[in-house]
C-alpha cells in the first residue's frame, strides 16, 4: 500500500482516485473551493464541457455504471448564419450525434466523489511546490506539506510547469515537452442564455448557428430537462463579452421572442488561473494531436490528465483513458 497524492480534482484526478483507493492511501489536493476543474455546472447549465459522443466507450460505460441519464443534443430544424449583411437560414450537414448528461456533467463527478473515502479531497489546497528526496516526495501547499510515495499531477501540462516549483528541477526535455502542449479550450468563453420557452424550436430552428458578427461565434441549443436555453462560445475577437451585447445578438438572430431573457451566465475560461496559462489564450485552429507519456523522479511523479491521453485527448473521454493508463504504471 502506497501513499499517493493526486494533484487536481477534475475528472482525471477523481476517477484515478476511485481506481487507486482500493489498494492505496490516496489524497487529492485541489486548488479551487470546488471539484470539477474544467467541469462546471451552474444552475443545471454546463459552463464547461457538455457533450459526449457515441464512440466514447469508456465514459459511456462509467455513466451507465452509475445509473446516470443521457439525452440527445437537440439538432432538429434549420441553422442560422449571422453575417454583416443579414441573417441567413441553412440546413446543416449531418454531424456526429452527441448526448448530454441530465443534471449537467458535474453529476458524474459527484457520483465518483461519493465512492471516495470521506475527506479524500482537500479543497482550497493549491500545490506550489514538489520536492523529491531519496525516499519520499513532499508536496507543498502554502499551509501544509504532504509526504507521498507517488505523485500524480493532473494539471493541464503548461500549468503543471508554470504554477509549481520542482526540486530538483525537472529535466529540460520534460519542461519543453509539457510547455509545448496547449490546454484544450483554454481560450474559450462560454455563455448560456436562459429563456422562458424554447421559442426557436417553434420557429423551426435548431438553435445551432454561426456568426461573423458576434459576440457569440457559435450557438447551440442548451435546454435542460426543465429549462429553456441557448448557449454560445464567444468569438475569439469579440470586443465585448457583455450581457448587453449578447442580448442584442439574440434579438438580431431570433427576433422579438428573444427579448424575454430570464438570465445570462458567462464563464470566461481565459480568466481561470487554475485552468490555463497566458500561452493558452490564443484560439487553436485545429484539435491538437494530444497524448504523451512523461514521468519524472524515477517514475514517482506521473503526469496525467486529458491532454496526456493518446485516445480522445482533450475530451472527457481522454480523462478516463489517461487515468486508466496511470493505473497500469503503479
Ligand atoms: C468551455 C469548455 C467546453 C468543453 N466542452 C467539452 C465537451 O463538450 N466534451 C468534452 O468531452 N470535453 C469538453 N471540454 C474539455 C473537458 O472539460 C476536459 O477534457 C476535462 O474537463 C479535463 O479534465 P482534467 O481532469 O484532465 O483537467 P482539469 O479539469 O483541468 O483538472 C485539473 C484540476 O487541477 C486543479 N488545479 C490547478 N492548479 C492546481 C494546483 N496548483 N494545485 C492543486 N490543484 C490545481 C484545477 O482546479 C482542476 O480541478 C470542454 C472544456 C471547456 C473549458
Amino acid at each position: 500500500m502506497k501513499n499517493i497524492i493526486i494533484i487536481g480534482a477534475g475528472l482525471s484526478g477523481i476517477y484515478a482516485a476511485t481506481l487507486l483507493q482500493k489498494n492505496h492511501n490516496v489524497t487529492i489536493l485541489e486548488a479551487r473551493d470546488r471539484i470539477g476543474g474544467r467541469v462546471l455546472t451552474v444552475d443545471g447549465f454546463d459552463m464547461g464541457p457538455s457533450w459526449i459522443w457515441q464512440h466514447q466507450k469508456h465514459i459511456l460505460q462509467l455513466i451507465h455504471e452509475h445509473g446516470l441519464e443521457l439525452f440527445s443534443q437537440y439538432t432538429q430544424g434549420l441553422a442560422l448564419y449571422d453575417t454583416p449583411k443579414g441573417v441567413e437560414q441553412f440546413s446543416p450537414p449531418p454531424s456526429a450525434p452527441s448526448a448530454r448528461l441530465k443534471g449537467g456533467v458535474i453529476v458524474l463527478l459527484e457520483a465518483l466523489e461519493k465512492k471516495l473515502i470521506l475527506d479524500t479531497i482537500k479543497l482550497n489546497s493549491p500545490v506550489i511546490a514538489i520536492e523529491k528526496d531519496e525516499k519520499t516526495i513532499t508536496v507543498k501547499t502554502k499551509e501544509k506539506s504532504y509526504q507521498a510515495d507517488i505523485v500524480i499531477n493532473t494539471l493541464p501540462p503548461r500549468l503543471a510547469v508554470e504554477s509549481i516549483t520542482y526540486t530538483p528541477s525537472l529535466a529540460n526535455n520534460i519542461v519543453q515537452k509539457l510547455s509545448d502542449i496547449p490546454t484544450w479550450m483554454g481560450a474559450s468563453a462560454k455563455c448560456v442564455i436562459e429563456f422562458e420557452t424554447p421559442f426557436w424550436r417553434e420557429q423551426g430552428l435548431s438553435g445551432f448557428g454561426f456568426s461573423h458578427v458576434g459576440p457569440l461565434g457559435e450557438l447551440h441549443d442548451a435546454c435542460t430537462h426543465d429549462k429553456a436555453a441557448l448557449f454560445g462560445f464567444f468569438h475569439a475577437q469579440a470586443k465585448e463579452k457583455s450581457e448587453a451585447a449578447v442580448k442584442e445578438q439574440m434579438v438580431r438572430l431570433f427576433g422579438e421572442d428573444a427579448k424575454l431573457v430570464k438570465k445570462i451566465y458567462i464563464t470566461d475560461w481565459t480568466k481561470e488561473k487554475y485552468s490555463s496559462v497566458a500561452a493558452d489564450h490564443k484560439p487553436m485552429a485545429t484539435h491538437p494531436n494530444y497524448g504523451f507519456d512523461v514521468n519524472a523522479y524515477d517514475d514517482r511523479l506521473i503526469f496525467c490528465g486529458t491532454e496526456s491521453a493518446f485516445e480522445d485527448g482533450g475530451y472527457l473521454e481522454g480523462c478516463i483513458v489517461s487515468a486508466k493508463e496511470v493505473i497500469t504504471k503503479i
